[in-house]
């Protein structure tokens, strides 16, 4: 495998990993608004069905980040059913905060050139302490200026 899909691949990984953390503070924030009037095993499946959606809904933003509208909207519409009516606005904010705080974090990525196409970009950091945008050498990680950055990982 070329060095440029390997960095592109641990992007992913971290994107992912980042956007799990967001699933679970959503879940976290509204898993005790689910409907309490129901059966205790219904409660259980009612509590998975919401974790699912809320991964489906990051995995989905992860993967198709430019692409995916209002998706704070399609979240609350596939979950409310699980919610009773007096919990519904809470759990549409909720859902909100939580969703727009991902997109802000992906919307970050994207502009440091983490995301543009699947275009590698130089590891390093510049001076001024943002990601230097300049294309890698050929199956290394830097690019021409910061090529030294890369044989000082060999050596230690
Ligand atoms: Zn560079």
């Amino acid at each position: 495998m070329a060095a440029r899909d390997i960095v592109i691949e641990e992007y992913t990984a971290q994107l992912q990993a980042c956007m799990y953390q967001y699933s679970r503070a959503i879940y976290r924030s509204i898993k005790d608004l689910i409907d309490p009037y129901v059966a205790p095993e219904l409660h259980l499946e009612y509590r998975r069905a919401v974790l699912d959606q809320c991964e489906q809904t990051m995995e989905r933003l992860a993967k198709d980040p430019l692409y995916f509208a209002k998706p704070d909207r399609a979240l609350f519409q596939d979950i409310r059913r699980y919610f009773p009516i007096t919990a519904q606005a809470e759990v549409a904010w909720a859902v909100k905060e939580g969703v727009t705080a991902a997109v802000a974090f992906i919307e970050e990525q994207i502009e440091a050139g983490a995301l543009d196409g699947g275009v590698a970009r130089c590891r390093a950091t510049t001076r001024k302490g943002k990601p230097c945008q300049r294309t890698p050498l050929p199956e290394r990680d830097y690019c021409p200026s910061h090529q030294h950055l890369e044989r000082s990982k060999v050596a230690a």
